[in-house]
């Protein structure tokens, strides 16, 4: 095990915060992990889990040990059947299950960030979520210092949200096991995708054309942190009652929102757009210009910038629409 001292985290968060960690740990398999969760415990350090960084609002120093989780390995049990390590790539994973001639996670295609922090905002895009495959979680409890397994209703997984995240610096996912198939079961729900793949003649698509469709609709309308920082979609989207749904809608006709449940979810990026902040730039943190739901860092900046800018979004939002936005990546450390 080798334990890194006020180790640099900034090229490991994709909004390119500068941030130093106390203690810094990779973690290579689950016999690393004991071994960092021995060092923690005898040194009285707080443990803090860290994967591609793509999710996360970054504090400029972490006291504690930073485990950075790249335990790799993935295992295709019998005909669809897969066990895959925390610390691979998602989208890496997606390739290969689509190399595989696997079905199930094809529209999850180019999602940054690890495996192992896959379920705990249940990732979704294009109408699939992790929860629509995964069939159990393994995981170290650093509370009773024991390896268990979630099952999928275990891991309470809903919107973005999961049993892992409302419970955080509890459990270090180590392992998911997914159910895919053989046959091509893509649910093209979302009407940007299958328009595009309508345009090019395909009414039953396979998962490769699926995934080839959405890394190229992702690489239009998505910036690449690798070119400019940024954590992906900054704010969830809001579910409003249907009479709220319905007075808005009254005023603004051209409102974005799909039924969720009893109301209805309204589409965050639009209530920003509407609200004239696609674009706007404030120094080195902005809004993107073409997807007004990314927050974008171009470097040299502070996290407090960016989370004064989302706070003004919020309060601009509430006062236009009477809606509360939340912000989706999670601060780190909480
Ligand atoms: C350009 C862009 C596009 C995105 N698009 C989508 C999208 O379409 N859909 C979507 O759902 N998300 C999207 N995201 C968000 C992000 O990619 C996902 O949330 C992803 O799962 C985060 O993975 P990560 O490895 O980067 O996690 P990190 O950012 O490292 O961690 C996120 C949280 O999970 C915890 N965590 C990480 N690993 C573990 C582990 N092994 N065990 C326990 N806890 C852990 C961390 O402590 C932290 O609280 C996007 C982000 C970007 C930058």
């Amino acid at each position: 095990m080798n334990v890194l001292a006020d180790h640099s985290l900034q090229q490991l968060n994709t909004l390119g915060f500068s941030s130093v960690a106390q203690y810094f740990i990779q973690i290579d398999s689950e016999a690393d992990l004991l071994e960092a969760v021995a060092f923690a415990k005898a040194e009285n350090l707080k443990i803090h889990v860290l994967s591609g960084g793509s999710n996360i609002l970054i504090a400029p120093r972490i006291e504690g040990v930073v485990l950075f989780i790249n335990i790799r390995g993935i295992e295709l049990h019998n005909d669809a059947l897969v066990t895959v390590n925390a610390g691979e790539n998602w989208h890496d994973f997606v390739g290969w299950s689509i190399d595989q001639g696997l079905s199930g996670i094809e529209s999850m295609a180019l999602i940054p960030g690890k495996v192992g922090a896959a379920p705990v905002q249940n990732i979704g895009a294009y109408g699939t979520e992790l929860c629509d495959v995964a069939v159990c979680v393994r995981a170290f409890d650093l509370q009773h210092e024991r390896f268990v397994r979630f099952d999928n209703l275990a891991c309470e997984f809903a919107y973005r949200d999961s049993l892992f995240k409302r419970t955080p610096g509890r459990y270090v996912i180590t392992q998911v096991t997914l159910q895919l198939a053989r046959e091509s079961i893509s649910v093209c729900r979302y009407k940007a995708l299958s328009d595009a793949l309508a345009q090019q003649g395909e009414l039953s698509p396979s998962p490769k054309q699926v995934f080839e469709t959405v890394i190229a609709l992702r690489q239009q309308k998505l910036p690449d942190p690798a070119v400019l920082g940024n954590a992906g979609s900054f704010f969830k989207n809001p579910v409003v009652s249907q009479a709220h749904y319905e007075t808005l809608h009254k005023q603004y006709p051209k409102i974005v929102a799909f039924p969720s449940g009893n109301g209805m979810k309204l589409a965050a990026g639009w209530l920003i757009d509407q609200a004239g902040w696609k674009g706007y730039q404030e120094g080195c943190v902005g809004v993107h210009q073409q997807q007004a739901l990314v927050l974008t860092h171009t470097g040299g900046g502070e996290i407090d910038m960016l989370l004064q800018l989302a706070e003004r979004i919020r309060e601009s939002i509430s006062k236009t629409y009477g809606v509360s936005l939340e912000i989706e990546p999670q601060r780190f450390p909480l």
